[in-house]
């Protein structure tokens, strides 16, 4: 019997594929070794090792970057990978970082456990308040990390006022955008240095992969943002980034009918009277109202938070009542979820120090999905009556 190859020559491509491919292979063979230098030193396409890159991050990375103004972004393996290739990857010891004081959970940690442990001090501030913000800057400040709506209360960060200081300053301003995305704010386009995304959240947008994206407006910085994620293995997933691509052929629908339900469903919570408070930034009650105006182009988002009365009886009661709804800590899927900060995301707070930052136990956040408007505000009022009954 004759031996027969066991890797038979693959097909060079998929021509004329609407969609893209997968490509799982984490190895790519080159011609000779001056067709790999060439790949190496930039004159060639194509890929060598996938934790380098690979086609499929390619191609989602350049179609964020559309959306995002950038060129040349980087698809990483989650949005935590991707706040921290830049924090790492550009900050060394001996640096001083500025965060809000109001950044996800996994980032506030990382501002505050392992950036000092490496020598890199940090700050936490109201990103809202820019004085507050040039009163923290050192002459070692390196950058500013904030989020342009802040979670579960979503205030604004005043994110003009911030670029202007970065600017005067020399200071990088970094901004994390997955609340927001590029459909109410572009941020290289007002000032920032570089945009980064949990891309696992509204642009993927049906909870099934886990990616992040990040770019730098300077070459020179998203090359050590890249070196850095590549030596440290922050690479995502061919498959991810396939499911995220297809996700993101639909993004600005999506969008666009989360935010009309989340205004409806806004409007009708602050109507009811089991709900005390309604947080939804294009209110008129909302506390940064006019800067969510100028800063977010008329956009809302799919994000409302609201507080009901009475204690975890009561909010396990809504929770229980809210049914169809997933009480699940996260956001930005095609499904509404319902999520309670005081039992996950600030359960380390003690409840003095949650209701100091306006979250009382009644407090929940909700990532508004693409539910039938009446459907949705129905199941609500079925949860509030539960909650009120026990
Ligand atoms: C979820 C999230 C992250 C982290 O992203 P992962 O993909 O879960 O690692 C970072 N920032 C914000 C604002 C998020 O919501």
């Amino acid at each position: 019997m004759k031996p027969t190859l066991i890797r038979p020559a693959p097909p060079r491509a998929a021509q004329g594929a609407v969609a893209t491919p997968i490509m799982p292979s984490v190895v790519y063979a080159a011609d000779d070794p001056d067709a790999l230098d060439a790949i190496y030193e930039g004159r060639a396409q194509g890929h060598t090792y996938s934790r380098e890159g690979h086609p499929n991050a390619a191609a989602l990375a350049r179609a964020i970057d559309a959306m995002e103004h950038a060129t040349g972004g980087l698809v990483t393996g989650s949005g935590m990978a991707a706040v921290t290739a830049v924090l790492l990857g550009l900050c060394t010891s001996g640096d001083h970082v500025i965060g809000g004081d109001a950044l996800y959970g996994r980032s506030l940690r990382m501002m505050a456990d392992d950036l000092p442990r490496l020598g890199i001090a940090t700050t936490l501030v109201d990103t809202g308040d820019v004085d507050a913000v040039r009163a923290a800057i050192r002459p070692e400040t390196r950058m500013i990390l904030c989020e342009i709506v802040s979670n579960p209360t979503l205030r604004l960060a005043d994110l003009d006022g911030l670029a202007e200081l970065a600017q005067q300053t020399g200071v990088l301003l970094v901004v994390d955008n997955t609340f927001t995305t590029p459909r109410a704010v572009q941020p290289l386009r007002r000032g920032a240095d570089i945009v980064l995304h949990s891309v696992t959240k509204l642009l993927s947008g049906h909870s099934d992969a886990m990616l992040g994206y990040v770019a730098a407006r300077n070459p020179e910085l998203q090359r050590q943002i890249y070196d850095f994620a590549t030596t440290t293995g922050l690479t995502p997933s061919p498959f991810d980034c396939w499911l995220a691509e297809r996700g993101l052929a639909t993004f600005h629908l999506r969008f666009e009918r989360a935010q009309d339900t989340a205004r409806i469903l806004a409007d009708h919570l602050a109507a009811q009277p089991g709900v005390t408070r309604v947080l939804y930034p294009t209110r008129p009650d909302h506390p940064d109202h006019n800067r969510a105006q100028a800063l977010l182009d008329g956009q809302g988002c799919n994000m409302v938070s609201f507080v009901i009365p009475g204690g975890r009886a009561q909010t396990n009661a809504f929770a229980r009542a809210a049914d169809g709804i997933a009480f699940a800590p996260t956001l930005g899927d095609v499904g509404t979820t319902l999520s309670h900060p005081a039992s996950s995301s600030h359960r380390s707070l003690s409840a003095e120090r949650r209701a100091e930052l306006g979250m009382p136990e009644g407090f929940f956040r909700v990532s508004v999905g693409l539910e039938d408007p009446e459907a949705l505000t129905g199941i609500f009022d079925r949860a509030l009556t539960a909650a009120t009954a026990d």
